[in-house]
């Protein structure tokens, strides 16, 4: 069950509103890489896990996902607190209001829509979608999955950090950074405390594709290194690609029942294509004298 603490996880001072900034942090509230993805992401995974320890981990972090949404929507709410309370009182002259609310991003669209409190949209008021959660229910994918959504919840910080010269939510947002980096880290040593987590799931790969590098490319600018070349891999080169991997034809087919293949002749015969033909068409009929090129 889940119960409220009043107070936030990390306390949130904002020196003065600013609606275009608020808007652009929803992008932790309700973008793809923000605080309540996170939440869901691994509650959802926690429910379903078996591991005591790893469900557990999921439910503790999906919880603390909980307390950062609150830490993110507060700081996007007191940036937005002036604009609001002279939007629903309409306290100001129209133009005056006018520019209070047009600052930038789609902070019009917070004040308007949304009334100045923190909507569950990305930083273009694009809504928040499950669509976001890309769980697969294996550890051994779903953690990996989750090193990288907290890989990008850093950067996507870092760039707010960046952004901003209040030092208040410049510190806010950088704990909340901070966070990320050791949920990353808990991610990590959980992917690796499962002894056999390479590859993902309970097949092995097909030898010896396993250890093959495809070199696709032709043209200057070749390179090797440890992600293709060395003892680990075998290399296919520019020759060799035009020719299937397998060693057989290459073809597709498929064993089709008498009576269907002969439908699919019928269909062949009927939309065949004669290319001893030169038929007049309405390019032809439509087109003008030709025109001198000068
Ligand atoms: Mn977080
Ligand atoms: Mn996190």
């Amino acid at each position: 069950m889940f119960s409220h603490n009043k107070r936030l996880q990390y306390t949130v001072r904002v020196d003065e509103p600013n609606p275009a900034l608020a808007s652009l942090l929803l992008e932790q509230f309700g973008g793809p890489d923000g605080e309540l993805a996170a939440a869901m992401r691994y509650f959802t995974q926690g429910l379903a896990e078996e591991d005591p320890g790893r469900k557990d981990m999921l439910l503790d972090i999906a919880t603390e996902e909980l307390s950062h949404l609150e830490v993110i929507g507060s700081i996007v709410a007191m940036l937005n607190k002036g604009a609001k309370g002279d939007l629903a009182e309409a306290a100001l002259e129209e133009a005056e209001l006018y520019r209070s609310l047009t600052a930038g991003g789609n902070s019009h669209t917070q004040a308007i829509l949304y009334g100045g409190g923190p909507a569950l949209t990305n930083s273009s008021g694009v809504p928040w979608t499950a669509a976001y959660i890309d769980s697969r229910g294996d550890p051994t994918c779903d953690l990996r999955s989750n090193i990288a959504a907290e890989s990008r919840a850093k950067i996507i910080y870092e760039r707010l950090i960046a952004i901003t010269d209040d030092p208040g939510i410049k510190d806010a947002l950088g704990f909340l950074m901070t966070r990320e980096i050791a949920h990353q880290k808990s991610f990590e040593k959980a992917l690796y405390s499962i002894a056999d987590n390479f590859p993902p799931g309970r097949l092995p790969g097909k030898a010896p594709y396993d250890r093959l590098y495809v070199n696709a490319s032709t043209g200057p600018g070749d390179t090797e290194g440890p992600w293709n070349s060395g003892p680990e891999w075998d290399r296919t080169d520019e020759e060799q690609m035009s020719r299937p991997i397998d060693g057989g034809e290459g073809m597709a087919e498929v064993a089709l029942p008498a009576s269907q293949m002969k439908t699919v002749e019928t269909m062949m015969l009927r939309t065949a294509s004669d290319p001893n033909s030169d038929p007049l068409t309405g390019v032809d009929l439509a087109a003008g004298p030709p025109v001198d090129a000068e």
